[in-house]
Parts: C-alpha cells; sequence; structure tokens
C-alpha cells in the first residue's frame, strides 16, 4: 500500500511522530500506582495483560512489552498496540486529521480480520488476567506460610544482639513487657534480578546479604498473624553509622535498598509490642482476674520511635503508663487501618518530625480521624521537626 498514495504516507507519518502520552491513552496503558508522572512507566501490557511487562520510556520514545514482544519507536504502533483502536482511527485521533479523502478504505475481509485479531487479544488477555489472579493468591498464600516458618525461627530478644541494635540507638535498659520482637541470626536479603535467558529478560530471586535480624510479628485486628516485619541491623555497631544499619545496594540498578521489609502482609495489621501496663510499670500476668486490660494505646510507625517513647515514659515512671498498650503501625499510611480493641478509650499518635510534613500531617490526620470514628479520643504527639522520637532519646 505504502508508495501508491503519497497524501495517506504523509498523514501516516504524521500519526508515527504523534505524541506518547496520547498514544498510551489510545491504547489505554495504565501505568502501576506510583509511575503516573514517571518518564519510564511500566505496567500491564495492553495486549497481553501482567503487572509491569510493559514499559514505556518517554524521552527516548519507545515502549516494549518483555512478553508479548510489542516494541516500538512512534507514537502509532504505541497506540495500536492491544488493538484497541482500528489503524485509522489511531491516525486521525494521533494527527488531529481526518483520512486524505480519496484514499481507499478498509474492505469488509481487513476489517473481520481486525475484529478477529482484537477478538483473539481480548480473550487472550482474560486468560491472562485470570492466571495472573490466581497467581497472586498462590504468592500470598506461600509468603504467609514463609511469615509463619520464619517467625518459628526467631528468638528471645533478652540477651540477643537486638539488645545491642537498641543500645546503640540508646533504647537501654529495654524496659519490661515488650513482646512480639524475636531475633535471627541469619536473616537473608532476597532481591529480584533480571537474568537473561534464551533472548528472554525474567526475573529470579537472589539472596544478597545474610545478617543478625529482627523479627516483629504483624498481626490481624482478631489476633491471627498475617506476616512478619524484618529489621536487618549491622553486625559490628560504630559511632559513623548511627542508624546501626547495613547499607545494602542491588546489585543491578546501584539503588539504595530498604532495611526494614514486611513477610507477608501488613494491612490493618500491627506488631504489638507492649501488652498495657499499670503505671507502676507492672506487667499483666495473664491470669484470670489479674489481667489489666490497656485503655490508652500509642502507636507510632516504626519499632526505634515507640520503644524510644515508651522507654522516655519508663524513665519518668509516667502516669500516660497506666494501663497503656504500645503497638507498632509499620507504615503511617497503615495507621488508618488499625482497629482499636476494646477497652481502648484513648489513641496517642506519634509522629516522627523527619518524614515528609505534609505526608506525615496526612496520614495521620485520617489515622485521627478513623480513632474518633472508632469512638476513641485521640491526641497527637509530634517529635521536634527534622527529628524522630529516637533522635530526641538520644539527645536527651
Ligand atoms: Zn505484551
Amino acid at each position: 500500500m505504502r508508495g501508491d498514495d503519497p497524501e495517506f504516507d504523509a498523514w501516516v507519518d504524521r500519526a508515527r511522530a504523534g505524541s506518547f502520552l496520547q498514544a498510551i491513552e489510545l491504547c489505554e496503558f495504565m501505568p502501576a500506582k506510583g509511575q503516573a508522572q514517571r518518564n519510564d512507566r511500566a505496567g500491564p501490557c495492553p495486549a497481553c495483560g501482567g503487572t509491569d511487562r510493559f514499559a514505556v520510556r518517554f524521552n527516548d520514545r519507545v515502549f516494549n512489552c518483555r512478553h508479548c514482544g510489542a516494541r516500538g519507536r512512534d507514537a502509532l504502533s504505541l497506540a495500536l498496540v492491544g488493538e484497541k483502536i482500528s489503524f485509522v482511527e489511531a491516525c486521525e485521533a494521533l494527527t488531529g486529521e481526518p483520512k486524505p479523502s480519496h484514499t481507499r478504505d478498509e474492505t469488509p475481509e481487513e476489517r473481520a480480520a481486525r475484529h478477529e485479531r482484537r477478538r483473539k487479544a481480548e480473550a487472550a488477555a482474560l486468560v491472562a488476567a485470570e492466571k495472573q489472579a490466581r497467581q497472586i493468591e498462590a504468592d500470598r498464600r506461600r509468603s504467609l506460610e514463609s511469615a509463619d516458618r520464619l517467625w518459628g525461627r526467631g528468638g528471645s530478644l533478652v540477651n540477643s544482639p537486638i539488645a545491642d541494635y537498641f543500645g546503640h540507638r540508646d533504647i537501654r535498659p529495654l524496659p519490661p513487657g515488650i513482646e512480639n520482637l524475636r531475633f535471627v541470626s541469619d536473616l537473608p536479603y532476597y532481591v529480584e534480578v533480571d537474568v537473561e535467558r534464551g533472548g528472554d529478560i525474567e526475573t529470579e530471586l537472589r539472596v544478597i546479604h545474610r545478617g543478625p535480624g529482627m523479627l516483629g510479628r504483624i498481626q490481624a485486628p482478631a489476633g491471627r498473624i498475617i506476616g512478619v516485619h524484618r529489621t536487618w541491623f549491622d553486625q559490628i555497631f560504630s559511632a559513623d553509622n548511627p542508624k546501626g544499619r547495613p547499607h545494602l545496594f542491588h546489585p543491578q540498578t546501584g539503588k539504595a535498598l530498604k532495611t526494614k521489609k514486611v513477610l507477608g502482609e501488613q494491612h490493618g495489621g500491627a506488631i504489638r509490642l507492649v501488652r498495657g501496663l499499670d503505671w507502676r510499670g507492672n506487667v499483666p500476668t495473664g491470669f484470670p482476674g489479674d489481667m489489666i486490660p490497656p485503655t490508652r494505646m500509642f502507636l507510632a510507625e516504626g519499632v526505634e520511635t515507640l520503644l524510644s517513647v515508651y522507654l522516655a515514659l519508663w524513665r519518668d515512671r509516667s502516669p500516660l503508663l497506666d494501663r497503656a498498650a504500645f503497638w507498632c503501625g509499620i507504615n503511617l499510611g497503615n495507621l488508618q487501618n488499625i482497629r482499636a480493641p476494646k477497652p481502648i478509650a484513648e489513641v496517642i499518635l506519634l509522629g516522627d518530625g523527619d518524614s515528609d510534613p505534609d505526608d506525615t500531617t496526612k496520614a495521620l490526620g485520617r489515622a485521627e480521624a478513623s480513632f474518633t470514628g472508632q469512638g476513641c479520643r485521640v491526641a497527637r504527639l509530634m517529635a521536634d521537626r527534622g527529628k524522630d522520637f529516637n533522635d530526641m532519646l538520644r539527645a536527651s
């Protein structure tokens, strides 16, 4: 067809040179969460699905699916991935001009063939989506089982290197009543790496570090374990590493890696660090009639923050400890998902001053609304600007 009609060819060339942004709308590409504004966007392939196999790089005007091989360097090819629209429609949309009028129309055969290709692509995408849903469920179950196993491997934190780690952060001596933390000496750190196999890029897991680690048991509101929070820390503590955690980097991207991760789930879960003390610091023994159910809950994002506040109150023999539980919500966004068990009537939200102030304020606002809705009085306690509660403890 090319060459028969210069006017038509010029129109198609203008479509190829069109906007990538418009093209991703035409093929209905939806980048994964958090990537919508980036130059590099990855997400499900408009033709074959998946979660992140399709990538578009705007600066270089390239796109690529590592599964079905859809790839190209022009807006028209991009718009046609998955064939959500016809060739002519794509050209019209990208150029903003109707098809040059004297060129021939799609024949009935071409039209039928196009519909058939589209029907097949949609059926394949449906099968892929179902397979993916089953895969996600299987992965979820597997990670829950490994979280359970990992927790079972953990030993007591008393006299373990965890106490040294906390000591390095000036959280010492450890006050009584701390639960749901365990120690493992050789916690493996896995990362996903890309490996080439027969011309295909596949992802596999690789251990890049093993070292001492702290486990925190994450419990759902009803008490069931849903995940394990892992913190990697250094073997030997030095003054030039005040956080006491290893510096880990991705072997392929060089990106600095987090030294805290969750295995399993965290949504709505919490690490219940302290069950509830009376103001003399007595730990409930658990015998019937001797329980001291907490009426107040301190809630923070991180274990270190929470323990820093707990220790400071403990040193002062603060009346705020009276029947107070201390829960770690793992991340700021999760605080609003936590349910305060009865008879807790007061929630004190602890906000670090070293995170983005806007994010912190918004997340604490949502948590406050949630606990107010649960019938609790809510107070916020903010660390000094630029600091977290552990910094404040160390300075005191
Ligand atoms: Zn694909």
